[in-house]
Order: structure tokens, then C-alpha cells, then sequence
């Protein structure tokens, strides 16, 4: 799951970046409003955590450009001041949530998780399809309801493809969403993931659609 973090306090951002990252996110940080713009943008995140006193680009005309140009990514705003009337024009300009600071980290994860989840159509932080179950609050995977121990890797492949139901999703995007954009985007290191994820929970959970990729077993 990858988030983007728009924040230009380092203190804060390494805090959220610290939490969110033991949730099992993939957070990537912008300290600017244009680089957060052009990130939204041109990437694809799964939420985005967006400060709204920002350098260069206020937090709320970044929002706006975003919507303005289709993006639909959930977004979570962070707000030094409490103030109602910044909370209206946030969600006017198109924002899901709003959390003001100082605030809690935990409220914060759970906020983000469930903003991922909702737009995903789930319901549950408890997401089960056909065997298989992912509890994305303790961050454990269950078959046949028995635990199974996975490597962080290889909750967040299953977290992903969770998040994407119905959804025949690409070995290129999947290694965007593992490991960033200047990450690995290696699509033999994914299979070889798959490979060792199926060993490890069983053959037919997750099914290969040749030539487009990965989804959940439904069955
Ligand atoms: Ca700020």
C-alpha cells in the first residue's frame, strides 16, 4: 500500500512516516506543495496524508489541482489550526478526512487505514476472501482461519491485492506499490515473491491471470 505524506515538518513527517510504515504502508514524502502536486499527480497512492501549510503550494490549491485534474485518491488533511471554517473548505476542495493537530499517531493510521478500506469497498479492517483472511489491524494472515506467518514483503502483496477486489492487477504495478517508483520495479522479483507466498499459504489462493497478472481467489 503506498501513501503519499505532504508535510514539511521533518519531526512530524518522521513520526507518521515511523507509524505508518509499521502498519505496513509504503509511505513516500513531498516537504512542498509542488512536489506534492506533481507526485499526486503522476503517481498512484493508495491515501494521501496532505498538511495544509505548506512552501510553494498551499495544501488546499494542491487539492484542488488534483481533483481538478481526475485524481480520486483518498486524502487525509492535517491542520495546524482547528478553525471550521478551514475544515468546510478542505472538504470542498475535495478532501475525505481531516485530523488537526497536535493529534494522536495511532488515530492517524487508523484514519488512513480506513480511508484505503472504504475506498476499496470494504466494510472491516478484517478483509476475507474465499480461505483466505487479512486482519490489516494486527497485520495477520489466517487460512481456514490457522495463522501463517509472512515477511512484511509479502503481507503487503496480499494487502494490495485485498485492496484491489474483482481487479487483475500487473506485476509492474504490484512492484510500484512494494517498493516505490525508484525502487525495484521488477516484475521477475514479484513472480519470485508470489512463489514464495504460495509455498508458504497455499497453491490457489492467489491466482496467475497469464500476460496480466495477480488477483485473490474468490473460492
Ligand atoms: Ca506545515
Amino acid at each position: 500500500m503506498r501513501i503519499l505524506l505532504v508535510e514539511d515538518d521533518d519531526d512530524i513527517a518522521d513520526d507518521v512516516v515511523r507509524a505508518l510504515s509499521a502498519s505496513g504502508c509504503l509511505v513516500e514524502r513531498a516537504s512542498d506543495g509542488d512536489q506534492a502536486w506533481f507526485l499526486g499527480d503522476t503517481e498512484d497512492f493508495a491515501a494521501v496524508v496532505l498538511d495544509l501549510g505548506l512552501p510553494r503550494l498551499d495544501g488546499i490549491s494542491v487539492l484542488k489541482r488534483w481533483r481538478a485534474s481526475g485524481r480520486t485518491m483518498p486524502v487525509l488533511i492535517l491542520s495546524a489550526r482547528s478553525a471550521w471554517t478551514e475544515k468546510v473548505d478542505g472538504i470542498d476542495a475535495g478532501a475525505d478526512d481531516y485530523l488537526a493537530k497536535p493529534f494522536e499517531i495511532g488515530e492517524l493510521v487508523a484514519r488512513v487505514r480506513a480511508l484505503v478500506r472504504r475506498a476499496s469497498g470494504h466494510a472491516s479492517s478484517v478483509l476475507t476472501f474465499g480461505r483466505l483472511t487479512l486482519d490489516t489491524t494486527r497485520m495477520s494472515v489466517a487460512v481456514d482461519g490457522t495463522p501463517h506467518k509472512v515477511s512484511p514483503l509479502e503481507y503487503r502483496l496480499l494487502d494490495y491485492l485485498a485492496h484491489q477486489p474483482g481487479r487483475t492487477v500487473s506485476a509492474g504495478e504490484l512492484a510500484e506499490h512494494l517498493h516505490g517508483a525508484e525502487g525495484v520495479s521488477d516484475a521477475n522479483a514479484v513472480e519470485a515473491l508470489v512463489a514464495r507466498l504460495r509455498r508458504k499459504i497455499g497453491r490457489d489462493l492467489i491466482e496467475t491471470r497469464r500476460g496480466f497478472g495477480y488477483i485473490l481467489s474468490e473460492s
